[in-house]
C-alpha cells in the first residue's frame, strides 16, 4: 500500500499493548518516514500494530492513532468524533460548552477540540495531528455545521515538535465574544485571545460542587473570568474575585453584568500579596477558592511548586473563620493527589487548624482520565472544611 513504516522495539510494543499510545525515540529501531506522516507501526518480527503519527522532533516519536491498519482520513476522524460525542451526551448536562476531544483519552492523540455553543476550537499539538487538521475541520463542519472554527495552536508545547505558534479562524465567522451557559451562569468567551481555548471547561463540575457548600463572604483566588465566584454568588453574601490579569478581570466584570449579579467584586492583584494584605488587616472569609495556574510545569519545578501551593493554602486557612470552606485546586500533572493532600495536611498542622476533607475531585467528565494513560489526568480539586 506504500504506507511508510516504523519498526519499534519489544519494549515499545509492550507499552502499546499496555494501552499507552506513545512510543519514545529510544524504542524506535527503524523509521522510513518523515515528520508528520501517518505510519504503519510494526514490531521486530513484522507484525503490524496499527497506524500512528510520527514525529521527527519530539521524544514522543510515535502516537498510536488506531490499532487497525486503516487510513487516517476524514471518515476515520468522523468516527472518532462520533464516539467522542456519544460519550459527552452521556456525561455532560446543562451546558453548551464542553470538551469534545481530550486527545489521547479520545484516541485522537495530541488533538483537543473544545465546543463553545455554536463555535469550535481545535488544537493540534504534534506534527501528525497538524497534518490532519484539514480533515478535523472538515469532519466538524460536516457533523456540527458550526458558526466558526478556531485553531488555538499557540501553546508552547508545539515548539517541542518544531511547529510554529499561531491562532486564527479556520472556518466560518467568529464573533468577538461567544456566549455560553455553564451551571446556569452565562459567560462570554474570547476564543482567539482567552486563556487555553478561551476558558477552563475542566472546572465545570467543581464549580457546581463548590457552590453547593459555599456561603457567607467568599474569596475567589485566581478567578480568571469569574468561573467559581459567579457560580457561588447566589449562595454567598459577597464574593471577591482576584486575578493578576487585567483583561481577565474586565471579562469577569462583563460576565457579572451579563448575569445581573450584584454581590461580586473583581480586582486585579497578585493572590500571594492579596492574602498577606488580608491577614494584616484582619479580614476573614467563610469560603475561599484557590485555583492557581500549574506551578509545576515539569518535574524539576516540583520543590518550588510545593512551596507555592503550601504558602497560598496555609494563608487561606488562616483567613477562614472556624468551619470555613476551602476549595483548593492544582492543575499540575506532576503533583499527584497524594502529594497535594499531604501538602494540605501540613499546611493545616502549621496553622493549627483541623482540616476535614469533604470531597476529592478531579477534572470534569468531558476531560476523561484513562487508565494506563497517566497524562490524561491532571486536575485535583479538594473541598475541605477548616475547623
Ligand atoms: N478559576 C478559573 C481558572 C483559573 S486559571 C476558572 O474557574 O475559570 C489561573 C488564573 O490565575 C489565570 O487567570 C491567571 O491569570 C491567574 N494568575 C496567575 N498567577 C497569579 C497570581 N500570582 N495572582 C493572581 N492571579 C494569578
Amino acid at each position: 500500500m506504500g504506507e511508510k513504516q516504523v519498526v519499534i522495539s519489544r519494549r515499545g510494543a509492550a507499552r502499546l499493548a499496555g494501552g499507552h499510545p506513545w512510543v519514545y525515540r529510544s524504542d524506535v529501531l527503524r523509521a522510513d518516514a518523515e515528520g508528520g506522516d501517518v505510519v504503519r507501526v510494526v514490531e521486530e518480527r513484522g507484525k503490524c500494530l496499527g497506524r500512528a503519527f510520527y514525529s521527527d522532533r519530539s521524544e514522543i516519536t510515535i502516537r498510536l492513532v488506531s490499532q487497525e491498519d486503516r487510513p487516517i482520513d476524514r471518515a476515520f476522524v468522523r468516527e472518532r468524533l462520533a464516539s467522542a460525542m456519544a460519550y459527552r451526551k452521556r456525561v455532560v448536562e446543562d451546558t453548551d460548552c464542553y470538551r469534545l476531544v481530550h486527545g489521547e483519552a479520545d484516541r485522537l492523540p495530541s488533538v483537543i477540540v473544545d465546543r463553545y455553543a455554536d463555535c469550535f476550537v481545535i488544537q493540534t499539538l504534534a506534527q501528525g495531528s497538524e497534518k490532519i487538521l484539514p480533515e478535523i475541520v472538515g469532519a466538524i463542519e460536516e457533523m456540527f455545521a458550526p458558526k466558526a472554527i478556531v485553531e488555538r495552536n499557540d501553546p508552547k508545547v508545539r515548539l517541542l515538535e518544531g511547529l510554529e505558534q499561531r491562532a486564527g479562524v479556520v472556518a466560518g465567522e467568529l464573533r468577538e465574544e461567544v456566549e455560553g451557559t455553564i451551571n446556569g451562569v452565562k459567560f462570554g468567551f474570547r476564543l482567539l485571545t482567552g486563556q487555553k481555548t478561551g476558558g477552563f471547561l475542566d472546572q465545570r463540575e467543581n464549580r457546581r460542587e463548590a457552590a453547593r457548600y459555599a456561603r457567607g463572604e467568599a474569596l475567589d483566588g485566581f478567578c480568571y473570568v469569574g468561573g467559581f465566584g459567579l457560580t457561588m454568588a447566589g449562595r454567598c453574601s459577597s464574593v471577591e474575585g482576584i486575578d493578576l490579569s487585567g483583561a481577565s478581570i474586565e471579562a469577569a466584570r462583563r460576565n457579572q453584568e451579563r448575569n445581573g449579579i450584584v454581590n461580586a467584586k473583581f480586582r486585579e492583584a497578585n493572590v500571594f500579596d492579596a492574602l498577606k494584605g488580608y491577614e494584616e488587616k484582619g479580614r476573614r472569609f467563610d469560603t475561599i477558592v484557590l485555583d492557581p495556574p500549574a506551578f509545576a510545569k515539569n518535574r524539576e519545578a516540583m520543590a518550588a511548586a510545593r512551596r507555592g501551593y503550601k504558602e497560598i493554602n496555609l494563608r487561606a486557612m488562616r483567613l477562614l473563620r472556624p468551619g470555613g470552606l476551602l476549595v483548593s485546586c492544582s492543575c499540575s500533572h506532576h503533583v499527584t493527589e497524594e502529594m497535594f493532600l499531604e501538602m494540605l495536611g501540613e499546611a493545616g498542622r502549621d496553622v493549627k487548624r483541623r482540616v476535614k476533607v469533604m470531597e476529592k475531585r478531579g477534572q470534569a467528565k468531558d476531560h476523561p482520565e484513562v487508565m494506563g494513560i497517566a497524562e490524561t489526568g491532571y486536575l485535583k480539586c479538594i473541598i475541605m472544611e477548616v475547623e
